[in-house]
């Protein structure tokens, strides 16, 4: 099917520019790159740095670029005028600000929602994830991403719930949806032990044909003929920066990008094609948090993996990579003073996130052990002050449970004291309504117009691959 056919048959993303633009009719014959960007789609791959606003894209290519002498991947690609990218208006249905769910749902099932549910309208209709759709078409279908693989974000694409929390539940629904692969954290809602109703999720995984994998290891070494299911952790996997600095989650956990070639191997001979997300959905976590390193570092290590992504499309030019994010997130950023080179910077010699931070202290930590791990984490010293208003806050009994902050810990405190040593302030400690960066590179990038809505991905990613929206 041409894509001249596929518009007749109802595509609501009907203005091609170059089959509607008279301009474009019969004019010069497509270069070898015009080419390329409008060819089909066999494969697509998305990745999603969840939460990120802007600042956080500029702030971790500054960061590489000052201590590399090169930027981030995503940002060489304008650099070299190799993606086309647009703004992306995220809004759900009852909210300028959305939730995970619902923006994942907008790109999953081509409808606005309301924050919370996945693809699900509010009066119980539910829409198709796009995943199920491309499975349908054939194609092999997975996720990879650093929070649990039941999460919002992965979860939009792929299966219908009311609720996002119901994370025992939609690991249920992945089990019957034959999914290629699928990993990231999550144990407490696949492990007997963990779950409420003792079912031992991995035992039905495996029972249906997948290779089940708990460290990197494991994951390095699995068989890619065989459906996958990888959980690393618990809840989310650590921050990169822990990780990186810690020998036995390094040996134990993979990266995103490791995860994301595994993906890749797994499915890449497949004849029809296959679909990839990609999540860093940490970032989102830092971000909540004001958690600089957490967010910074786990922000290039979504950039590491989309250089994954890059490379298998450079050499497979059949594969569409689509680069964005679901919505801000407290919105931080590098402020003025006559510091503010050095003290960003100073961020390059952190050793551990806020949270690792923070979890280490408690009611009965001294004032000289609270500034001794910040100067072992930050490589500078609090004053006594600070430390003392630092412990002060883990005395107060908190009773407002926190869906990103469990234990309460002073994540804003502790974010305050840092902005006079790295510059960097933050807006809250919440989404925002940000319009979106989104970035296309490969067959099908000529679709992305400069501006658009969430639920226009949904209907690109079907025409660029020549997927009918028939189901
Ligand atoms: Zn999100």
């Amino acid at each position: 099917m041409n894509r001249r056919k596929f518009f007749k048959n109802g595509s609501l993303f009907a203005l091609g520019a170059s089959v509607l633009n008279p301009l474009n009719a019969g004019a010069t014959p497509k270069d070898f790159d015009t080419y390329k960007k409008s060819k089909k789609a066999k494969n697509i791959i998305i990745l999603v740095s969840d939460g990120m606003s802007t600042g956080t894209l500029n702030m971790a290519d500054l960061y590489l670029s000052r201590k590399m002498g090169t930027g981030s991947n995503w940002l060489q690609l304008y650099r070299d005028n190799k993606a086309t990218r647009g703004l992306m208006d995220m809004a759900s249905l009852n909210s300028i600000v959305t939730d995970s769910a619902a923006a994942s749902s907008s790109w999953g099932g081509g409808f606005r929602i309301n924050n919370g549910g996945l693809n699900t309208s509010p009066t119980g209709e539910k829409h198709l994830p796009i995943w199920q759709k491309f499975k349908k078409a054939g194609k092999m279908a997975g996720c990879v991403t650093t929070v649990p693989i039941t999460h919002a974000t992965p979860a939009g694409f792929c299966v219908n719930s009311k609720t996002r929390k119901d994370q025992a539940g939609i690991a249920e629904k992945y089990l019957g949806l034959n999914f290629d692969i699928m990993m990231g954290g999550g144990n407490e809602y696949f492990s007997p032990d963990k779950r409420e109703d003792k079912v031992d999720m991995y035992q039905k995984f495996a029972n249906k044909g997948y290779e089940v994998v708990k460290t990197r290891e494991q994951m390095l070494a699995a068989n890619t003929k065989k459906p996958i299911l990888g959980v690393f952790s618990d809840g989310g996997l650590p921050y990169t920066i822990d990780r990186n600095n810690d020998k036995e989650l390094a040996k134990n956990v993979p990266t995103l990008a490791e995860m994301t070639q595994k993906a890749i191997d797994r499915m890449k001979n497949h004849p029809e094609g296959f679909v990839l997300q990609v999540e860093a959905g940490k970032v989102d976590w830092a971000a909540h948090g004001n958690d600089i390193a957490g967010l910074i570092y786990d922000q290039t290590a979504h950039d590491e993996a989309v250089k994954v992504a890059i490379d298998f499309a450079d050499s497979n030019d059949d594969t569409l990579v689509i680069i964005t994010t679901d919505h801000g997130n407290s919105n931080p950023g590098t402020i003025s003073g006559s510091n503010a080179n050095k003290n960003f910077d100073s961020i390059q010699n952190y050793k551990h996130s806020n949270e690792w931070i923070l979890n280490g202290i408690s009611r009965e930590s001294t004032i000289q052990q609270i500034k001794e791990r910040i100067e072992y984490a930050n490589n500078f010293e609090v004053t006594d002050k600070e430390a003392i208003a630092l412990l002060k806050s883990y005395a107060i009994i908190k009773t407002e449970d926190g869906l990103y902050n469990p234990r309460n810990l002073p994540f804003k405190l502790m974010a305050e004291i840092q902005k006079q040593h790295n510059s960097v302030s933050w807006i809250s400690q919440h989404h925002s309504s940000d319009y979106v960066e989104i970035a296309m590179y490969g067959p099908g990038s000529d679709l992305l117009k400069p501006f658009i809505k969430n639920t226009d991905l949904h209907y690109l990613m079907l025409e660029a691959a020549e997927v009918e929206n028939k189901f």
